[in-house]
């Protein structure tokens, strides 16, 4: 399935995120010889050994739950986090970020979903936290965007409408707190089951991994 989706994301000018966690790296290298260069991982320890044994042209995005006594594992060379939900963890970021000479690229997750595990900011929170940032001098991060997961459902109008919901949310942050020129442009949404209704609502970026792999 890998080439198919390949395509049909770069026709529609989509970022392939391809979800590698749980798989062994051989397999992972089955795609790496087809072309695909950024890799989504949701786990801090299993981003670090792949990162280590694998080619070092490899983008490496964090796509799961981040404990802020983690980050400093992946500050070297993460290439985005896409699970930003608080003020303390963009803070330590930033530390880790200027600790090793680098801007760490970010999205602020949201939590879109009916589901009550799921992490992430609703709008206030995702407000109040930009106000903060406005106020203290974050250099060594940069804030691109939003990240979401709708519902496990086979609702489809269910999972069009969280997806529209995260688009609104993204609008509205853009318009008041960033230039056209800032890079907050990226909507990271879309897995294995929902990526077209995410693509025709407007997601710049899908994380795939079971349709990629299974
Ligand atoms: C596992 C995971 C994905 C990919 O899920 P699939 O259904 O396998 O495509 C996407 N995003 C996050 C945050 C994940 O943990």
């Amino acid at each position: 399935m890998y080439l198919a989706i390949a395509e049909y994301t770069k026709k529609q000018q989509v970022t392939l995120v391809a979800v590698s966690k749980t798989q062994s790296i051989p397999t992972i290298m089955t795609l790496y010889k087809q072309g695909q260069r950024i890799f989504g991982e949701n786990r801090v320890q299993e981003l670090v050994e792949k990162y280590e044994a694998m080619p070092k042209d490899i983008q490496w995005h964090l796509i799961g739950h981040l404990q802020k006594n983690k980050v400093k594992y992946i500050a070297p060379f993460v290439s985005m986090i896409h699970s930003v939900d608080s003020f303390e963890l963009l803070e330590v970021i930033n530390q880790q970020a200027k600790k090793n000479d680098r801007i760490i690229p970010v999205l602020l997750q949201f939590h879109i979903a009916e589901e009550e595990t799921k992490f992430g900011l609703n709008i206030q929170e995702a407000q109040s936290l930009l106000e903060q940032i406005k106020l203290q001098s974050l250099d060594h991060i940069k804030i691109c965007g939003v990240m979401g997961m709708a519902s496990f459902t086979d609702d489809k109008e269910k999972v069009r409408g969280e997806f529209r919901t995260l688009k609104g949310h993204f609008d509205q942050l853009k318009s008041t707190y960033f230039s056209e020129d800032a890079g907050f442009k990226e909507i990271s949404m879309g897995m294995s089951g929902d990526y077209e209704i995410a693509i025709s609502e407007g997601s710049t970026m899908v994380r795939i991994g079971s349709a990629l792999f299974g």
